[in-house]
């Protein structure tokens, strides 16, 4: 629906311009440059009319394809892999690397959480509370049990809705921590992933240009941390890498870097992911990083320096 706004200017643009070039062509003084400028004109009608059809037929497949894919709709924005972390820095040495993992628990987590204890490698879950993972929040007591580091992301995830102004989303913070208040203590709950990272812009267009300058320094206010990322696996975007790609991904981005907060989705439509995380893992141990957890890797920075 959307897509079809830009087009139908178009089309009539293209109507418009066609008319001026035949009222532009010299009063035809000859039967034959009629016919000529008639199979001209036919011609034209006829690319036209494909035009408009092949159009017609991109945007059909563009909605079909939104539609499947509305659920990664809100997960995470395309922006979101470029949000470099501000907050992650790259002094530290050795060499370190942080498993993230947003917008869980789902289905997914428990392999997810299989996998890490397999591999006795920690990582962080930046968790949700929405409907429709709801059943599955008691993983977060078994989380945290495990070694992990359970940290909050949102509760419902809507962008329109928690970026609407500084309240909207420390109204949303609240309603995620009374759902993980019978799972985990609430204290541990210190750190904080921003929907779309600190750095995202469509949280502009609800809460002004200002709105996450205003977060992070509440977040500090509050004595707690946020963090962004600085590698991605894009395994939430509608591309759906799959095992070897998202590995890829990881790859790319985590070049020359000393310190890597990776950013993955426990989420119930990122099923490549737990397929690529034992490559993931043993890639990042050949290239000799050590594992830890957001709140392990900010401790190490500062007693590090
Ligand atoms: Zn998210």
């Amino acid at each position: 629906m959307l897509k079809t706004h830009p087009v139908f200017p178009g089309e009539r643009q293209g109507v418009i311009l066609s008319t001026r070039r035949i009222g532009y062509s010299k009063t035809p003084r000859e039967g034959s440059t009629i016919r000529y400028n008639r199979r001209q004109e036919e011609l034209r009608q006829n690319v036209l009319a494909w035009a408009v059809l092949g159009l017609l037929l991109a945007i059909l497949a563009a909605v079909i394809h939104l539609l499947y894919h509305q659920e990664f709709a809100d997960a995470d924005i395309p922006n979101d892999c470029f949000a470099v972390a501000a907050a992650t820095g790259e002094t530290a040495v050795p060499k370190l690397v942080c498993l993230t993992f947003d917008d869980g628990p789902s289905p997914n987590t428990q392999p997810i959480l299989e996998i890490l204890a397999q591999e006795k490698v920690p990582a962080t879950f930046f968790v949700c509370a929405q409907d429709i993972n709801r059943e599955y929040l008691p993983l977060v007591r078994t989380i945290a049990q495990q070694g992990h580091q359970v940290a909050m992301h949102s509760a419902t995830h809507r962008y329109a809705k928690i970026y609407q102004s500084p309240d909207a989303f420390w109204q949303d913070i609240k309603t995620l921590r009374q759902a993980l208040e019978p799972y985990i203590s609430l204290d541990t709950l210190t750190w904080l992933r921003f929907p779309g990272g600190s750095t995202n812009t469509v949280s502009h267009k609800y809460g002004g240009s200002s709105i996450m300058k205003e977060l992070k320094a509440q977040t500090e206010e509050k004595g707690w941390h946020w963090i962004d990322w600085n590698v991605c696996g894009e395994d939430a975007t509608a591309a759906h890498p799959d095992a070897d790609g998202i590995l890829r991904n990881i790859q790319e981005d985590a070049r020359d870097l000393s310190t890597c907060v990776v950013l993955l989705h426990d989420t119930k439509a990122t099923g490549q992911t737990v397929q690529a995380l034992p490559q993931i893992i043993g890639w990042f141990r050949e290239e000799g990083y050590t594992f830890c957890t957001v709140e392990q890797l900010a401790e190490l920075q500062t007693t590090g320096e």
